[in-house]
């Protein structure tokens, strides 16, 4: 069986990385594939956005980077058919300190525990913390393909050159695979000039690596963390629930998974 491990990654805090991990998620699954995702992130965004606050008594991802815990003894179901969650967990910060002298080894930890774990998920989706440190790493050395949400906001320009390189050194270093899936455009806003802009830009200068479809600044997206739900199931009429479902369709094709 295929298995296709994606990072959504950005250096940059607030893109809409979480978000956008979730509910591709959510919709991968109504698609019929089956997905984990894994919250890489000691803030535990993801994990709270699918309603599992609180819910790592039984092991995270801490335990399982650590190598106290099989990949398969931490995933945890959720509300949400065809949706496992690897949780996160608060001690996930100090990892790289407690680990500063195996670096090395540590950057393939999750690479490892994923490539051991037995079930046999369609994707699996890393929401990678914001910034460049050790957990961001694994998340992007785990993986085969990255997908970069980029906010319609000023300076994204700048942020895009840093990740194209990082994806140079990652690749060339440690995970030769790891090949860019696109940009995603966020928390557009097409009632401003600068949103508008920054998005006429981002394409100008990435227009094979962009993605067509962009993900609207939508309220309901912003309240549905706070119910413990996705969007796609909070709201899914709301613009940003049916942009994250049409960018789904749109994921899938450039995966060539679309019939
Ligand atoms: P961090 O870097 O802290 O992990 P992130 O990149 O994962 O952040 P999110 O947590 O997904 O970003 O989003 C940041 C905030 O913006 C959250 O409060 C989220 O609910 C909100 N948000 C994300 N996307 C949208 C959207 N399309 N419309 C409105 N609000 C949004
Ligand atoms: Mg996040």
């Amino acid at each position: 069986m295929t298995r296709h491990c994606v990072c959504i990654s950005n250096q940059k805090g607030g893109v809409g990385k979480t978000t956008t991990a979730v509910n591709l998620g959510l919709y991968l699954s109504r698609q019929a594939r089956s997905v984990l995702i894994v919250d890489n992130d000691p803030q535990g965004n993801a994990t709270s956005s699918l309603g599992l606050r609180g819910q790592n008594a039984n092991g995270s991802l801490y335990e399982v980077l650590s190598g106290e815990l099989p990949m398969e003894q931490a995933c945890r179901s959720t509300d949400f058919e065809n949706v496992e969650l690897v949780p996160s967990s608060p001690h996930l910060a100090g990892l790289e300190t407690e680990r500063n002298q195996e670096t090395d080894a540590m950057q393939f930890a999750l690479a490892r525990t994923l490539a051991a774990c037995p079930r046999p998920y369609d994707y699996v989706l890393i929401d990678n913390p914001p910034s460049l440190g050790l957990l961001s790493v694994c998340g992007l050395v785990a993986a085969q393909s990255l997908v970069v949400p980029v906010q319609c906001e000023y300076l994204a320009l700048e942020g895009l050159s840093s990740i194209l390189r990082t994806i140079k050194r990652i690749r060339h270093a440690l995970n030769p695979q790891l090949a860019l899936g696109g940009f995603l455009l966020t928390l557009y806003d097409g009632r401003t000039r600068l949103s508008r802009e920054v998005a006429a830009d981002v394409r100008r200068h990435f227009p094979g690596e962009t993605y067509t479809t962009i993900i609207p600044r939508s309220v309901r997206v912003a309240e549905a963390p706070s119910h413990g739900l996705p969007v796609a199931v909070y709201d899914p009429a709301c613009a940003g629930a049916i942009a994250y479902e049409a960018w789904t369709r749109e994921f899938l094709q450039r995966m060539n998974d679309w019939p």
